[in-house]
């Protein structure tokens, strides 16, 4: 029997036959038990970094184990002594989430929205607002939407992450309040006399949302300042100011560049459709593709398709394309016009 005949077929199987009354038998055994070996390590080779990762993550999962308990007093401890600030973190975000997605539902409804969730969201944001400068009203925190110095005295990095996430969710907040009551404002299709296409409402929206944004962004200076240069006991101001130096140099430059976008945001926003009306007496169907009754205000895009102004408006404020045959129109998009808010958290 030849030692070496452990062929790629016969590895595959498995299989080893050694002559037992062969002379070289213990030579095959050796040679079977390197062949062996070698399988082994070529099959474990490919697995080398997954039983790595396995350990670490075993070694972390035992580390935290042991750990936890610590971590759950640090966390009581945190919450119990700044128990009305966290509570308050998660009534923010809640309320916030629950009116964004009840607001942009009853926007997308039109004319049929219903009154109750709109009025019920708005009375929950003003009870937040004022239930929150009340509870905080030693801090004078409303100073922080005056681009002044509330009344902390240290300066830390809580302090800071408190006041920029508080200002941000209180500016948020009053901005739907704003956005609720634009929804319960009649529109064009109400009938009434002071009422509001429902484009131009698109257009509020938006640039409710891209000034609140920038209003943010201003508002953060102030207690980055404060963060810089009273957080510092040991008085080193040469430190601070070079901080200070680097912050302001990044601040102006972001501040540079949202004015420009809010500028172009609001211009998109408030643009006409610039797509002539066709008089109805014209049409050959008089049944619009969307809403699929008589037509309303027709207007005639550059494909030739026909809808009414409002029907087509709602679709165009997320897409810059015909509903029918998807080609491209000659719009800008502005974002935010079906009165959705954002959680993007502005921090800096
Ligand atoms: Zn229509
Ligand atoms: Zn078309």
């Amino acid at each position: 029997m030849n030692p070496r005949r452990l062929n790629n077929n016969s590895m595959a199987s498995n299989e080893y036959r050694i002559d037992l009354n062969s002379p070289n038998n213990i030579e095959d055994i050796e040679t079977v038990q390197e062949d062996l070996v070698n399988q082994i390590q070529q099959t474990n080779r490919p697995n080398i970094n997954n039983d790595h990762l396995h350990q670490l993550i075993n070694l972390l999962k035992d580390n935290l184990t042991s750990t936890f308990p610590f971590i759950l007093i640090l966390i009581l401890k945190a919450f119990y002594e700044h128990s009305a600030g966290i509570l308050m973190v998660i009534f923010f975000s809640a309320s916030i989430y629950h009116a964004n997605t009840v607001l942009v539902d009853q926007a997308a409804l039109k004319s049929s929205r219903q009154l109750c969730p709109v009025i019920r969201v708005i009375l929950i944001l003003i009870i937040s607002l004022v239930s929150f400068l009340y509870l905080f009203r030693e801090d004078k925190f409303y100073l922080c939407l005056i681009f002044s110095r509330p009344s902390y005295t240290n300066w830390n990095l809580s302090t800071l992450l408190w006041v920029l996430y508080s200002t941000f969710c209180i500016v948020k907040m009053m901005i739907m309040i704003l956005k609720g009551l634009l929804i319960l404002y009649p529109l064009s299709s109400d009938k009434g006399k002071y009422c509001l296409t429902f484009r131009k409402r698109g257009s509020y929206f938006s640039l409710l949302e891209y000034s609140s944004q920038f209003y943010i962004s201003l508002l953060t200076i102030r207690p980055w300042i404060s963060f810089l240069l009273y957080n510092n006991n040991q008085g080193n101001i040469l430190f601070s100011s070079f901080l200070l130096l680097f912050y302001a140099t990044i601040k102006f430059y972001n501040l540079y560049k949202s004015t420009v976008e809010l500028r172009q945001s609001i211009n998109k926003s408030f643009q006409n459709l610039p797509f002539p009306p066709v008089p109805i007496n014209e049409l050959r169907e008089n049944m619009c593709p969307i809403c699929q009754s008589e037509y309303q205000d027709p207007i005639i895009l550059t494909c030739k398709h026909i809808f009414c102004e409002e029907c087509v408006s709602s679709w165009l404020d997320r897409n810059a394309s015909c509903p029918l045959c998807r080609s491209k129109l000659p719009i800008g998009q502005a974002n935010y016009r079906d009165a959705f808010t954002s959680g993007y958290l502005i921090w800096y």
